[in-house]
């Protein structure tokens, strides 16, 4: 597709790809859709690789090594899910250490996002470096490694900044109930004993998911649901909502902000807030895209995971033929995936 013309959006025949030495050759089992893919459609972001006018998008995936380079760590048969940024060509500080995720110099590239062709294609080549390995016990749940990555990254930040002084991850809030929020939910139940999560969906199936995590879920506003939260993990990119939270944490309380906002959008800020931001200590910051240790990590909780939980939270899968159903938004969707393969149901 052009980014930014929804209407350039195609199933189109690609010639095989020729893996360069030191790449592993993968068949794509599923492929995940998510909001940056509607944000690509919409033109918000998206850039196609240099010297072509069209991306192939899909940065979520999962697929199986059909080959791989001698003395790699991967073989055929291998599930892997493939990592979305490579290092920018300097490298920054950053990238030459494979910390791309926190690239200082912006000139990283994404697959299906930024420069670099995505993985909704039936084949895929790209370095062994860049995949990970996923283990069968996950099997096509797998599709979920690279959004569990992203919040793997948020819960180790929020730790290393949790470790300024004495504190513990005690009562947790997750804003939003998506794909995001629900895997950001599952790695704050196995660390805290109270987790809260926020949504407006009243129905559907997001209460149930949060329930079964043993999380509190609730759909009231903001207000209605208490304070001195240790940890405000933001998921749905609200721009009140995310200038909202900080007033929610307790003292040396850590906000983290995943969902990105909308530009343009102007949002009252109390000065009460910047006053209690310092007066207790609370921190507030970012969290984009993750490195090879959070796809590790999440691949290892993933695995660790209830397994009927994870399939539900993939609540939609669409054969490849009615691809272009995937890019339809509906009322019940948590994570909508493309199937390359005559799964069983
Ligand atoms: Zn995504
Ligand atoms: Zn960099």
């Amino acid at each position: 597709m052009v980014p930014g013309d929804p209407e350039s959006l195609r199933l189109d025949d690609l010639a095989h790809p020729e893996p360069s030495p030191g790449d592993l050759l993968v068949a794509t089992l599923m492929a995940g859709v998510c909001g940056t893919d509607h944000e690509i459609l919409e033109g918000d972001i998206g850039r196609p690789a240099p010297g072509r006018d069209r991306l192939v998008l899909g940065h979520e995936a999962l697929g199986r090594v059909m080959a791989a380079p001698e003395g790699s760590d991967f073989a055929p048969g291998d599930l892997v899910a493939p990592i979305v940024r490579r290092p920018d060509p300097v490298p920054c500080a950053n990238c030459a250490v494979g910390e791309w995720d926190m690239c200082r110099n912006g000139r990283f590239t994404e697959a299906g996002i930024r420069g670099l062709d995505g993985y909704t294609a039936e084949e895929l080549a790209f370095p062994a470096g860049f995949a990970v390995k996923v283990s069968p016990v996950l099997g096509h749940l797998g599709v979920l490694v690279e959004p569990a990555s992203v919040v793997a990254k948020a819960w180790e930040h929020i730790i290393h900044v949790g470790s300024r002084g004495q504190w513990s991850a005690d009562r947790v809030l997750v804003t939003g109930a998506g794909p995001i929020g629900l895997l950001a939910t599952l790695f704050a139940t196995r660390l805290s004993e109270e987790v809260h999560v926020l949504d407006r969906a009243t129905d559907g199936p997001k209460p149930g998911l949060v329930g079964d995590l043993g999380a509190i879920y609730h759909s009231e506003g903001l207000d209605r649901i208490g304070d001195h939260y240790d940890v405000v993990l933001e998921c749905t990119g609200d721009a009140d909502l995310m200038m909202a939270v900080p007033a929610v944490t307790g003292s040396n309380g850590i906000v983290c902000l995943t969902g990105v906002a909308d530009e343009g959008h102007q949002v009252v800020v109390n000065s009460g807030l910047a006053r209690n931001l310092v007066l207790e200590n609370r921190t507030v910051f970012g969290t984009v895209n993750s490195n090879r240790r959070h796809y590790e990590e999440a691949a290892r909780v993933l695995a660790l995971t209830d397994q009927t939980w994870l399939g539900r939270v993939v609540n939609r899968r669409i054969p490849l033929e009615d691809w272009k159903e995937a890019y339809t938004r509906h009322p019940d969707d948590v994570k909508t995936v493309i199937q390359f393969y005559d799964a069983p149901s």
